[in-house]
């Protein structure tokens, strides 16, 4: 009997896990993809196209090109409800999708409510997040180079995504350098972290030395620990009473799972799983990226969240999808290793690379080197990641 298999999510992991799904069972799986979202959006890219050294075509691919030629099935909606019980996705017009199993990999929900003021649609700041807040961002970028004023960058609390923060913040500085504009606009990077370079992961190797540097060479002022109480139009007023005016405020937002997986998971809807990614309860669901649940190494004063990178969605999907085939072929998945990450930062002329394993300390080996060949990887890797993407080529790295 064909076994049906059921993705949420079209991005990162959502789409590795449908294409390893289908490339290991073949015709013995029937793979649907669901995604509120028909295209593929390379994320990582927004920071530039903000800048305005991308356009939207350039970073995105529609979904049903990626998985039509694989013959996987796609349908283009939200997952409203998981009823893990019956097995079953519910999904617009109130209509099942029965599964045998179950990849969740939803990403986060954008929690701007949260933080009265927060966020591009209800409130007063900007976000790089998603493809249309990056676009709106770009446009507030533009004005701002027309009558400069002061920029905020950074994260509230409950963010778990540091880095699109941190390269906005050397990109924009580099771009004002090049642009002989930086006199007039001040930059403070604002966060949650308890320090710079901690990242939700309690640093990686010398981060901490090393954003503070490179943080001080270029004028960025930091002001870490802390948590957003409201934003007012042009002020952001911190908790401790501080409040910091800004003509550009571009805020991470508190990460929440997506509603409809929400139930599956802790109380912030992040789901728990084990090495194989497999919910702790229901064994037939699985949860990849964002949307699963990774603890703390510490807890810090303000809350902070582990980072689920690129790198680490593609392993845990790839895991997933193993870990399934083996409960429905009987062939064993390689044995689940701990997860590391690599990351590439850029840092406008010039990028850092980052490496740590495990990803939570203590560690075997961590690594944050500066070098302009960490630019040129990034900048190939986005071609590339684009170019194995659009063929389905999940079988490579
Ligand atoms: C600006 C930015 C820069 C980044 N830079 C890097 C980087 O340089 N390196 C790196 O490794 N990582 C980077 N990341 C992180 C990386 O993008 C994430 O790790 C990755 O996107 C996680 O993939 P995901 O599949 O878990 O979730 P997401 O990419 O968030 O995708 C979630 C998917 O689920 C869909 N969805 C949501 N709700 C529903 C629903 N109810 N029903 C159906 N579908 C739904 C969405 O439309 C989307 O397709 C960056 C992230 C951002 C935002």
């Amino acid at each position: 009997m064909t076994t049906r298999i059921v993705v949420l999510g079209g991005s990162f992991g959502g789409l590795t896990a449908a294409l390893e799904l289908k490339r290991l069972l073949g015709g013995g799986a029937d793979v649907t993809l669901v995604s509120d979202d028909d295209r593929f959006v390379f994320l990582p890219s927004l920071p530039w196209l903000i800048i305005g050294r991308r356009k939207p075509g350039d970073i995105t691919l529609r979904v049903k090109d990626i998985l039509g030629p694989k013959g996987i099935n796609f349908i283009h909606g939200a997952a409203l409800e998981v009823n893990a019980e019956a097995s079953k996705v519910i999904i617009p017009d109130r209509r099942e999708l029965p599964y045998d199993f179950l990849v969740v990999s939803t990403g986060p929900r954008l929690s701007f409510d949260e933080v009265p003021g927060l966020g591009p649609e209800k409130g007063h700041t900007d976000c790089a997040f998603t493809l249309e807040h990056a676009v709106k961002t770009g446009q507030a970028w533009r004005k701002l180079l027309e009558t400069p004023g002061p920029v905020v960058l950074g994260s509230s609390q409950l963010v778990s995504c540091f880095g699109p923060s941190y390269e906005l913040a050397f990109e924009m500085d580099a771009e004002l350098r090049r642009l002989k504009m930086r006199h007039k606009v001040p930059i403070i990077y604002l966060t949650s972290e308890p320090y710079l370079g901690h990242m939700g992961v309690g640093g990686l190797g010398l981060s901490k030395r090393f954003i503070e540097d490179e943080f001080a060479e270029r004028d960025i002022k930091p002001v870490v620990n802390q948590a957003i109480a409201e934003v007012a139009p042009g002020e952001i007023r911190l908790k401790d009473g501080a409040r910091i005016p800004f003509k550009l405020a571009m805020i991470a937002p508190p990460f929440k799972g997506v509603p409809a997986v929400a139930p599956l998971g802790n109380p912030r809807g992040f789901i728990p799983v084990d090495k194989n990614y497999r919910h702790v309860k229901y064994r037939n669901i699985f949860a990849v990226g964002v949307a699963m649940a990774i603890a703390p190494p510490e807890a810090t004063p303000v809350p902070t969240g582990v980072p689920k990178t690129g790198f680490m969605t593609l392993k845990m999907a790839k895991a997933a999808a193993a870990a399934i085939r083996a409960d429905i072929t009987g062939i064993a998945p390689p044995v689940a290793g701990e997860l590391g990450v690599v990351c590439l930062m850029d840092m406008g002329g010039t990028a850092a690379y980052m490496r740590a394993y495990p990803v939570l300390p203590p560690r075997q080996s961590s690594y944050m080197k500066k070098t302009v060949l960490a630019k040129w990887l990034k900048l190939g890797f986005e071609k590339y990641f684009l170019w194995k993407m659009k063929r389905g080529l999940s079988v490579l790295p």
